[in-house]
């Protein structure tokens, strides 16, 4: 039985398995495989349901030849995805305030393009990782009993939990939930005493903040954005 209870939607796990999402939202799909077992079945049923319609094209316009060779290649069993990739481990690992937080594969890879880390308000430190592209990753790392602002999101942020734990007005959020939220949707994540939470998110528009004296921090929500 999973503890995860937030997953992608069946939209987006069709459109990975088509390979039609930018990479920075690759890796966060990727990512979240890694954590759950039932999106990774899904991602198999749904690259085996495309290796049928591949099946299904008409033989007519090929030549006998090529005919009998692609129905032998289309033969072959299907591979499952390949999430693995070689853990380097150096790379592996984060370190941050004296702890180490074991890396996704997906994040391996990209490791070398994990930027500095800066302090934001309410306890929070952030690093970007360059994946190119228009959307901005980050780490968000919140310390025990920190909290952000209530803020809604002029586009879409995505958050994938690492470690720890963080709550907001709606639930609890744990390893491996994927959450996704739009401008219909206001929070103010925190964390509990004692409880520490590295998230992953991706932004494709600034935070906007929507509480007392929060809005002050409106100007700065860039920093969210890097
Ligand atoms: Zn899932």
């Amino acid at each position: 039985m999973s503890n995860i209870h937030f997953h992608p939607s069946n939209d987006t796990l069709a459109r990975y398995a088509d390979g039609d999402l930018d990479p920075a939202f690759s890796i966060m799909m990727s990512a979240h495989l890694e954590y759950c077992s039932g999106c990774r079945q899904r991602i198999n049923e749904l690259e085996t349901s495309n290796t049928q319609v591949l099946e299904s094209i008409p033989e007519e316009p090929l030549t006998s030849d090529l005919t009998a060779m692609l129905s032998q290649i289309l033969s072959q069993p299907v591979e499952p995805v390949k999430l693995e990739v070689e853990p380097d481990p150096s790379s592996g690992v984060l370190k941050l305030d004296n702890k180490e937080f074991h890396l996704p594969r997906a994040l391996q890879r990209h490791s070398d393009e994990i930027g500095t880390w800066s302090r934001l308000p309410g306890k929070i430190q952030r690093a970007p990782i360059s994946t190119g592209g228009k959307s901005k990753m980050n780490f968000i790392y919140m310390e025990p009993d920190s909290s952000l602002p209530e803020h809604t999101h002029q586009g879409q942020e995505i958050t994938l939990v690492l470690s720890g734990k963080f709550i907001d007005e709606n639930a609890s959020y744990g390893p491996g939930d994927f959450i996704v939220q739009t401008n219909e949707h206001k929070h103010s994540p925190r964390t509990q005493a004692e409880q520490d939470c590295l998230c992953l998110t991706l932004l494709d528009a600034p935070l906007h903040f929507t509480s007392g004296l929060a809005t002050l921090l409106n100007p700065f929500s860039q920093l969210f954005f890097r």
